[in-house]
C-alpha cells in the first residue's frame, strides 16, 4: 500500500510523455452483440493529433468517419452509441474504448465492416491482446490530458457520478443489486501503474437471464451468450467456470467507466467516484465537466518511472467488504 499510495514522478530522459500509436494494423473477426452478425475490426496506426476515429467501411466513402467523442454519443441504454453527422453509428464501443485507454493509445482509426464493435468475450482483454500483439510507438507530439480542476457531480436519483481534482487519478465505483450473486461490491483502481491491465481489463459484461430473454425477443442482443457474457439466473452465475474474479461485476463497471471516459479525447486526470452509474451518467459527467471551463484544464504529464511488472501490484481490497 505505501508503494501504491506514492505516486512516482521521476523525469526520465524525454520529460513529457508523448503520444502513442499501434506500430502496425491488427485485425479480429467476431460476432455483433446486438445484431448477431459477424463484424471485421482493423486497428490501425493514425497520426498524431487523429485522436481515435471509426471508419464504418461499409457506407458511402464521405460518410464514413465517427470521431470517438463524448458529444458524439447518440444512445447510452444497452451500450455506447456514437454518430456522425449523417447518422451513420457504431455501437458497443466501450470495451474498445477501454482497451485504448488502458493501452495508452491516443491515436487510431478502427475500421468495421458493420456497425458494432465485435463483443468478443465481452471483456477488454480481447483487444488488449491485439494491441499488445502488434506494440505501441510513441509519436512527435507530447500526450495532451484533461486535468480536473474542481469537482463536477451528475445524479440520476441515488446514482451518482463525481470527477474531483486528485494527484492520483483512479476510478472508485459501487454497485448494489439485490440479486444475490451480485449484491453490493466496490472498488478503487489507479489509473496508472498497470491496473488497468492487470486487474480490470478481463472483466466481462453481465446480464440476467430473463433480461436476454427479453431482449432477445424484442430482437435484440442476437448474438448475446454464455461466451460474452456472464448470465444470472436466480443468483446463480451459469457460465462454466464461474467468475473471473470475486467482484468482476464492479470490475466491468469500472472497465466501462474507464471506456466511456475516454470519449473526452483525452485521458481524463482526477478521480471519478461513483455508485450505480452507468453509461449514462458516465457521458453525463463529461458533457457536465468540459462545459465548465473552469473546471479542466489541457495538461501534458511528465513520464513516470515504468512499473516493470504490473502483476506484482497490490489493492486495496473492495470498500464495501469493509
Ligand atoms: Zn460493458
Amino acid at each position: 500500500m505505501e508503494v501504491l499510495n506514492r505516486t512516482v514522478r521521476r523525469i526520465v530522459s524525454g520529460g513529457l510523455v508523448r503520444q502513442k500509436t499501434l506500430k502496425s494494423d491488427v485485425e479480429c473477426d467476431g460476432v455483433a452483440l446486438h445484431s448477431g452478425l459477424p463484424v471485421n475490426m482493423r486497428i490501425r496506426p493514425a497520426l498524431p493529433e487523429t485522436g481515435i476515429v471509426f471508419r464504418r467501411v461499409d457506407v458511402e466513402a464521405k460518410k464514413q468517419e465517427i470521431q470517438a467523442r463524448y458529444d458524439n454519443v447518440v444512445d447510452t441504454r444497452l451500450c455506447t452509441k456514437i454518430a456522425n453527422e449523417h447518422g451513420v453509428s457504431v455501437s458497443t464501443i466501450e470495451h474498445l474504448m477501454a482497451a485504448l485507454a488502458g493501452c495508452e493509445i491516443d491515436n487510431a482509426i478502427i475500421e468495421l465492416n458493420a456497425e458494432e464493435v465485435p463483443v468478443m468475450d465481452g471483456s477488454s482483454a480481447p483487444f488488449v491482446k491485439l494491441i499488445e500483439e502488434v506494440g505501441v510507438v510513441e509519436q512527435g507530439l507530447p500526450r495532451r490530458t484533461i486535468r480536473v480542476l474542481r469537482p463536477v457531480t451528475v445524479r440520476d436519483g441515488e446514482k451518482f457520478v463525481t470527477i474531483s481534482p486528485s494527484d492520483e487519478p483512479s476510478i472508485e465505483l459501487e454497485i448494489d443489486f439485490e440479486c444475490p450473486g451480485i449484491g453490493r461490491q466496490s472498488r478503487r483502481m489507479p489509473m496508472s501503474n498497470g491496473a488497468f491491465l492487470a486487474e480490470i481489463a478481463d472483466s466481462r459484461t453481465f446480464g440476467f437471464l430473463h433480461e436476454v430473454e427479453a431482449l432477445q425477443a424484442a430482437g435484440l442482443a442476437r448474438g448475446g451468450s454464455l461466451d460474452n457474457a456472464v448470465v444470472l439466473s436466480d443468483g446463480e452465475v451459469l457460465n462454466e467456470g464461474g467468475l473471473r474474479h470475486h467482484d468482476e461485476f464492479v470490475r466491468h463497471k469500472i472497465l466501462d467507466c474507464l471506456g466511456d471516459l475516454y470519449l473526452a479525447g483525452a485521458p481524463v486526470l482526477g478521480q471519478v467516484t461513483g455508485s450505480c452509474s452507468g453509461h449514462a451518467l458516465n457521458n453525463a459527467v463529461l458533457h457536465a465537466l468540459l462545459k465548465d471551463e473552469a473546471a479542466w484544464a489541457w495538461d501534458t504529464i511528465e513520464e513516470d518511472e515504468t512499473v516493470e511488472n504490473a502483476a506484482d501490484w497490490t489493492f486495496e481490497p473492495a470498500m464495501a467488504s469493509a
